[in-house]
């Protein structure tokens, strides 16, 4: 039995560890949520600006990370993943009850509340109190020190997609606003807060979303907390699998990336943009 039990915690020992040894600086923490423990690798390739962070919430997303990767070889920066065993939700125990979350809405009071009762069909106080631990260390750690955050996600095959956000835009004023090249798979888009950024995203002729956070209701996005903290913020999304069209998006905003990056890291577009 003992034998058993350290096989297992040399094997789980291994699988946190080994994505780490390729790069020169990469750390695995594990954060505490009731009696689960959520581990996050940061890992920093040359030249290794941990200002520049690319950040992976949703574990299920593989294509985002490795579109990612192969960006930061080329220019450097840090990503952040969770690992989550390829699971989009998280989930952890306490007081013998399960609860799950989407760690895509824990970034306000009201978005953790809303997304734990919803995927868990049971809500507590102390359960509420773990995320919101979780949501800060992550918050502290990893978010509030960047000077622009490059969020990668996947969808699948028309659950989101540019037109979808072109849809609310036509329902609800002030929601923000859509630039479509036809041209384009319309799941693959960048969604940004910063109006700036925005016109620049459209200027490359890419599918872009502008999110105007001052009219839509805070779900606990980490786009919605990025926006309030002024902190630039870019969601590169697209459809999974597709790989060579997530990598050709991070390659045509790399400017934008690097410029952000370098200054002092306050968001440069609350206005409406053009
Ligand atoms: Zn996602």
């Amino acid at each position: 039995m003992i034998s058993k039990i350290l096989d297992i915690f040399l094997l789980t020992l291994v699988l946190f560890i080994s994505p780490c040894f390729a790069q020169d600086k990469c750390f695995v923490t594990g954060f505490p949520a009731g009696e689960t423990t959520i581990h996050i690798e940061q890992k920093c390739y040359n030249p290794c600006n941990s200002k520049i962070t690319f950040l992976n919430l949703h574990d299920n997303e593989k294509t985002s990370v490795r579109a990612a990767e192969e960006y930061l070889l080329q220019n450097g920066g840090t990503i952040i993943r969770i690992y989550n065993r390829g699971q989009r939700n998280v989930s952890f125990k306490l007081k013998n009850k399960v609860y799950t979350f989407d760690p895509n809405r824990i970034y306000s009071e009201d978005g953790r509340r809303s997304t734990i009762k919803f995927l868990s069909n049971r809500i507590n106080e102390d359960a509420e109190n773990e995320v919101a631990y979780l949501a800060n260390e992550i918050l502290n750690n990893y978010v509030d020190s960047s000077k622009i955050i490059i969020a990668l996600h996947n969808n699948t095959d028309s659950n989101l997609s540019v037109l979808s956000y072109q849809r609310e835009q036509e329902t609800k004023i002030n929601w923000g606003k859509v630039f479509i090249n036809p041209f384009m798979d319309p799941d693959e888009f960048i969604l940004t807060t910063d109006s700036v950024i925005f016109n620049g995203i459209k200027e490359k002729n890419i599918n872009a979303v502008w999110e105007n956070v001052d009219s839509i209701r805070d779900d606990g996005s980490l786009s919605i907390y990025a926006a309030r903290n002024k902190i630039p913020y870019l969601n590169v999304e697209a459809q999974h699998e597709h790989l060579d069209e997530q990598c050709a998006m991070l390659t045509a905003v790399q400017e934008i990336i690097k410029e952000y990056g370098k200054e002092k890291g306050e968001t440069k577009g609350d206005e409406l943009p053009d």
